[in-house]
């Protein structure tokens, strides 16, 4: 039976099992872990269990494997742990990478779920057609830096809001956006949407809901779509507070909801879709890195009040 042993740790596979043992590489703090750590009632995923090490869709290195679609050696990204080693049982998210030519903690982000994320949320839910308006929320964070991106590509309007004068500049300078703006110094957010978009908006991606969704409604264009990606100012919160949903009615509008999760079977499509952009510079992605698993939890955390510039990734090891 195979042993590992670090300067701390003495970890083997069982006999018999259908497992991986992983060294961790590149974690990823998301959002969707606040979630997990509360009662996950009607929830999609079920809550972290206490006591245990939180879950991640990280980047890492296969030690050893008893399962036949990974060897040693293999660099993976999918489900693992907040541990610097750890055992995967019957592993069903984790995908082989297969292109190292651009960084690996890529795959935490624009080449791992944020970036399915985008493509999901904005190809599949909101179908864009050049020339439409597009607002983003939390625009410069993992998934809004290449949502706004892709819209441009798609030949679109896009317009982002995020929390910092940095950050708004980025959008502008580096991502592209046509206008950005920061949604901390607007005191009525409804009539600063009203003035980047006088014609309306012909699609959201909402990543914050709450009193960003409440000024979104009223600027849709009739048949809008809103791709609810997910809505962060209430994951701290109780009830949405949104008080005029009605929109939804008067205008035509289509807000659907998603989990990436369900839409993994086009991960080799978006693939061949985002590496040849990654490598001809037409795209790019910024992430915001600390180093060592003792930082991850003040990392997770910085996301709920927007320390994080970009992915927030936490290296554990780098090979
Ligand atoms: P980000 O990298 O964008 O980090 C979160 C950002 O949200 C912060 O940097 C901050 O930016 C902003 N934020 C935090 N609190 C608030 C608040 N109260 N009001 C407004 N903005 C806030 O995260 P991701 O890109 O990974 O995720 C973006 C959204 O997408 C989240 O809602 C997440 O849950 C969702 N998501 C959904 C998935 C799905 O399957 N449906 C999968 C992955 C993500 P700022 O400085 O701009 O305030």
């Amino acid at each position: 039976m195979p042993l590992i042993t670090s300067s701390t740790i003495h970890l083997s596979l069982p006999e018999g099992s259908n497992a991986v043992l992983l060294k961790n590489l590149y974690l990823p703090c998301d959002p969707y872990m606040r979630s997990r750590m509360s009662e996950s009632k009607g929830s999609y995923i079920d809550s972290f269990t206490p006591g245990l090490p939180i879950e991640g869709l990280g980047v890492a290195k296969v030690i050893d494997s008893t399962h036949s679609n990974f060897k040693k050696g293999d660099l993976v990204w999918g489900r693992t742990r907040w541990e610097e080693y750890c055992i995967i049982n019957d592993p069903q998210i984790l995908f082989k990478i297969e292109d190292t030519d651009v960084p690996l903690s890529y795959y935490t982000g624009i080449l791992g779920m944020p970036g399915m994320t985008a493509y999901a949320g904005f190809y599949e839910i909101c179908a864009p057609k050049k020339g439409e308006y597009v607002f983003v929320s939390a625009a410069a964070g993992a998934v809004g830096q290449l949502v706004g991106q892709f819209a441009k590509l798609s030949g679109c309007y896009v317009v982002g809001s995020a929390g910092t004068k940095e950050k708004v500049d980025l959008l502008k300078s580096k991502f592209g956006f046509d206008e950005a703006f920061n949604y901390k110094e607007e005191e009525d957010l409804e009539a600063a949407l009203n003035r980047y978009f006088p014609d309306g908006i012909d699609i959201y991606f909402e990543n914050v809901g709450g009193k960003m969704l409440e000024a979104v409604l009223p600027n849709m264009r009739i048949n809008g779509r809103i791709s609810a990606c997910g809505m962060i100012s209430q994951y701290n919160e109780q009830g949405d507070g949104v008080r005029n949903l009605i929109h939804i009615v008067t205008k035509s509008l289509r807000l659907q909801g998603f989990i990436v999760s369900h839409y993994y079977h086009m991960y080799p499509k978006y693939m061949e879709m985002i590496m040849p952009l990654i490598k001809q510079g037409k795209i790019c992605y910024i992430e915001d890195v600390v180093e060592g698993l003792e930082s991850a939890p003040a990392a997770l955390v910085g996301l709920f009040s927007g320390r994080n510039v970009g992915k927030q990734v936490v290296v554990v090891a780098r090979e």
